[in-house]
């Protein structure tokens, strides 16, 4: 029935001269594209709803914070390194479209007298209702000879934990040229009590002067950010 009535349709218009039509789409087309630029320009439509991750959120805990350093190089603490790659790789995420949840933006933990920093961070997990979950560290040794980027999941929870490690991994092997491979031998509360993909991203090494004065670098902090994002929008795509 409706194929019979576009058909009449479409036959009333026959007579008419075809650049009436033609003209009025054209005019239409212009001023719905001069409408969208200005009401883009003028921020009422975020870019980012149009992103790839539009629909997603991304749960992402830069560790330590607070009095808390994490591991200590000669000039950088842990701490610090974590939330710089995490808030450029969160703005990344949100520049596709995505929800992002931190534990923290600033140099705090998260104790209070109600609960301590570890529950604090599970809680808020849970309470994200992210898609993933990515821990970010930064890791220590007591022989400096130890470097390299690292990838950990636990292979008894979620079993895309294991493919989102692998592909972060690969990202990170292909870009800073790190020999290390994804492992399943990490004991961390976030990757303990993950019911969706989760991963901690060990960047490097604070206890390798070179390694160090690596990951204190704003360029390279993009580069690990880079990787990792890059490996997580493969990851979403793929799932
Ligand atoms: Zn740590």
């Amino acid at each position: 029935m409706g194929m019979r009535r576009a058909r009449r349709r479409r036959g009333r218009r026959k007579g008419r001269p075809l650049f009436v039509v033609t003209l009025r789409s054209v005019l239409g087309v212009l001023a719905a594209s001069l409408l969208i630029s200005i009401i883009v320009s003028k921020g009422v439509i975020p870019v980012t709803a149009v992103g790839p991750l539009k629909g997603y959120a991304i749960f992402i805990d830069p560790g330590h914070g607070g009095i808390d350093p994490g591991a200590c190089g000669i000039t950088y603490t842990e701490k610090d390194i974590v939330l710089k790659v995490a808030l450029l790789l969160g703005a990344r995420f949100e520049q596709s479209g995505a929800k992002v949840v931190y534990t923290r933006t600033g140099d705090c933990d998260l104790e209070s007298s109600d609960v301590s920093d570890v529950e604090a961070r599970i809680g808020l997990m849970k309470e994200s209702k992210a898609t993933i979950a990515l821990s970010i560290h930064c890791n220590a040794f007591t022989d400096s000879y130890e470097t390299g980027a690292q990838v950990f999941y636990n292979a008894t929870k979620h079993p895309g934990s294991k493919k989102l490690a692998q592909l972060i991994q690969d990202e990170l092997v292909r870009s800073t040229g790190t020999e290390r491979e994804i492992s399943a031998r990490l004991d961390h509360f976030i990757l303990n009590h993950a019911e969706i993909p989760a991963v901690t991203v060990e960047l490097g090494f604070l206890s390798n002067p070179g390694e160090e004065n690596l990951l204190g670098s704003a360029k390279y902090q993009q580069e690990l950010a880079s990787c990792i994002y890059e490996a997580v929008l493969a990851f979403l795509a793929s799932e």
